[in-house]
């Protein structure tokens, strides 16, 4: 049998998710920062052998300085100190950039690292400190490109050394800003993932939540009623829930709120829908289905979640439930509240008359 058209949960009895701070500025975030500054540190050996080859001892001893900077910043933010990391990497990008520019020249492309900070500032979550920061950073950029167009390189390279560099900042440039556009592309797609879940599922079961079950329930309606297919609906309602709330704890019963519904899914066709309507009620709705293939769904899940044992782990108890259902058909797209209420008025003739049994609305 297929399973309902619900996205897969993992109902290893996990509790549900906790909230996170915000993802942007978050965990992700500096794992992003710490990578970055290892990367740093290793272009800057690169940058050791290439200022050695054009015989600049002065950009040599700068480069070897900007990896001890990016290991200690490295350090902090590791053990968590993280304002401090990130103090150290502006000291070492604001140091680097204006040694280079002053000793080689403006035109050997040193300044492009300021640029890419503009981004990080601001998807660093810099709140009202952003602006002042990125104005103090073009402040610093116009001020150094005065100073190196005034002073003129101190120590300027031999030959093509100056575009050599140039031309290997540009590539590094492009590849910096395509990592860290990537790193927030990515976090901004987990971030709406997330949030499409907590809109549209149920936390505890994974189910379809009672608002998104009632726009998707409209749009396959709307499909049968122009093919004129019947729709059923059925709505269940686990027996003497309170008892096992009572009996073994909440968390047992949300353990038993789990696996009713991982039985329902599993016991139900792709394209139908499920939803947690309330506490311990379900609500499904089943497309091409005559009342007689609804009453025959609803005792197939009904048997299923009766034989069904729930084990808890820990403390080796054993719970067993039963479920009742009222099913009705819906007539048409207008019909669903009505429909509802009268798979409602059928569920409550099953609690009457015993629980555990499927009752078809009365005006079938
Ligand atoms: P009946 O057979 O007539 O349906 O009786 P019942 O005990 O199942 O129904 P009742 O309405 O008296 O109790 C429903 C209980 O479901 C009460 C409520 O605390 C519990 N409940 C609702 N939502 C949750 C939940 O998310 N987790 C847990 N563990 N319990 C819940
Ligand atoms: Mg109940
Ligand atoms: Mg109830």
């Amino acid at each position: 049998m297929n399973s309902a058209a619900q996205p897969s949960v993992d109902l290893a009895w996990s509790s549900p998710a906790k909230p996170r701070g915000s993802s942007l500025a978050g965990k992700a975030y500096w794992a992003m920062v710490r990578r970055l500054v290892l990367t740093a540190a290793c272009i800057d050996v690169g940058y050791i052998a290439l200022f050695m080859w054009l015989g600049s001892w002065p950009l040599t001893l700068v480069n070897v300085g900007s990896i001890a900077l990016y290991l200690a910043a490295y350090a902090l933010i590791r053990h968590r100190k993280n304002a401090w990391g990130l103090a150290l990497i502006w000291l070492e990008v604001a140091a680097h950039t204006a040694l280079g520019s002053l000793l080689i020249g403006w035109e050997s492309g040193f300044h492009y690292y300021l640029l890419l900070f503009v981004p990080a500032i601001v998807v660093a979550n810099a709140g009202r400190y952003a602006v002042p920061f990125v104005v103090a950073l073009l402040a610093y950029y116009l001020g150094l490109w005065a100073l190196c167009n005034h002073l003129g390189p101190l120590e300027p390279l031999a030959g093509k050394g100056q575009q050599i560099v140039n031309w290997i900042h540009i590539c590094i440039a492009f590849a910096l800003s395509a990592a860290l556009a990537g790193h927030y592309r990515r976090t901004v797609v987990i971030a709406e993932r997330k949030l499409l879940k907590m809109a549209t599922l149920d936390g505890l079961t994974g189910l379809y939540n009672r608002s998104h079950f009632q726009s998707q329930a409209r749009h396959a309606l709307a499909v049968c009623e122009r093919t004129q297919e019947p729709v059923a609906l059925l709505l269940c309602d686990i027996d003497h829930f309170k008892q096992v709330n009572d009996t073994h704890g909440h968390a047992v019963g949300d353990q038993v709120l789990q696996a009713t519904a991982k039985i329902m899914t599993q016991n139900m066709r792709a394209g139908d829908l499920l939803a947690r309507w309330g506490g311990e009620e379900f609500l499904a709705l089943l497309p091409r289905t005559s009342p007689t293939a609804a009453l025959e769904a609803a005792e197939r899940i009904r048997e299923a979640v009766e034989a069904f044992t729930l084990r808890v782990s820990d403390t080796n108890t054993q719970v067993r439930v039963t479920i009742s259902f009222g099913v009705s058909s819906v007539r048409c797209l207008d019909d669903l509240q009505a429909a509802t209420a009268r798979a409602d008025q059928a569920l409550y003739a099953s609690k009457d008359n015993g629980r555990n049994r499927v009752t078809l609305a009365e005006d079938q």
